[in-house]
């Protein structure tokens, strides 16, 4: 990209949780930042610690090369910058897309930003606000890799690890997707468990180190998952899928009996009965996977 030589090495556009906390990290860093968002006032503590506050979306992504933004998904994103002034300002510039949204969304925005010139990266952070500027935090990043490592000394002012997982735009969403995927669910377990546990006169307090006791034992059955998908090849050997569908049936029933809604077991329940049906039996549970994808 062309060099230029703003008020700012970055500039941060949204200043919500997120937003906030990648200005402070890069503050921390000691970099020069542009700050704007929406609701004018989010920006007062960062503009104390130094951040330039621009009057507008056209001003602050003139300020800085690279512009990172974080909003709450790509329709907001798009009200920012698809507007022929904030448009034409990053024009020569870099863009790293923060904001969480779909692959087909990154691809979109991919191809606006090239149709006017704009270098484009697209990311997703994998960890909440407080890994910020540690190294906790967690950001997947997709898009040309020569664009990549020309911002990566920015990018790795917000602490944590950045991976670069290819020139493919969507697959940093992608990863986040599947990966949220995974977070989202497993909180309705626990969400469900806690209902559950609740109505046996069980409290969340009592539960919580036994839950914890679960989520310690998942990270094998993940790697042994993984192996079993890309091979396919599923071992029900100690586990098969039948044995898991009668405990999957118990937890239905019991929730039920409290009226319970017990949706989500009733999904999982009927998948891993698919898979029976289709002589599976003897499989593990994960041959589910093919039964909801079978591409
Ligand atoms: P939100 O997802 O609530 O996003 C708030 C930001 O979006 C604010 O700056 C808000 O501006 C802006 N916004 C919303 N609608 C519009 C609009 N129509 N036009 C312009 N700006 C708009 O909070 P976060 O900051 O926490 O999240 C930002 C992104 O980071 C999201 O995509 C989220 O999924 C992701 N993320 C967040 C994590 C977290 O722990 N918070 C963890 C990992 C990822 P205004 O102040 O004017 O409303």
């Amino acid at each position: 990209m062309a060099s230029h030589t703003g008020q700012s090495a970055v500039t941060v556009l949204g200043l919500g949780p997120m937003g906030r906390a990648l200005a402070g990290a890069f503050l921390d860093a000691g970099l020069p930042i542009t700050v704007w968002n929406r609701t004018p006032g989010k920006d007062q503590e960062l503009v104390e610690r130094g951040a330039i506050p621009a009057e507008s979306p056209e001003a602050a992504v003139a300020a800085s090369p690279l512009t990172v933004i974080c909003v709450v998904n790509y329709d907001a994103a798009d009200a920012i910058v698809r507007r022929g002034a904030v448009t034409d300002a990053l024009k020569g510039r870099a863009v790293v897309n923060l904001t969480a949204d779909t692959p087909d969304r990154a691809r979109d925005t991919a191809a606006w930003a090239a149709e006017h010139g704009i270098g484009y990266l697209d990311g997703a952070i994998m960890t909440p606000t407080t890994t910020i500027g540690t190294p906790a935090g967690v950001f997947l990043h997709s898009g040309p890799e020569q664009l990549y490592q020309e911002h990566r000394p920015v990018l790795d002012a917000l602490g944590g690890t950045h991976t670069h997982l290819g020139e493919e735009i969507g697959r940093a969403a992608a990863h986040d997707i599947a990966l949220l995927d995974v977070f989202w669910t497993a909180m309705t377990g626990y969400a469900h468990a806690l209902a559950v546990a609740k109505a046996e006169g069980i409290s969340a307090r009592e539960l919580a180190p036994f839950a914890k006791g679960i989520g310690a034992i998942l990270p094998p059955i993940f790697e042994q998952a993984a192996e079993e998908v890309d091979s396919g090849r599923f071992s029900g050997e100690g586990n098969p899928i039948t044995s898991a569908v009668s405990s999957m049936a118990h937890i239905v029933h019991a929730s039920e009996a409290h009226g319970i809604d017990a949706g989500v077991m009733r999904a999982a329940e009927g998948l891993a009965r698919r898979a029976i049906g289709r002589g599976h039996g003897t499989d593990g549970f994960i041959r589910i996977t093919e039964i909801m994808n079978p591409r």
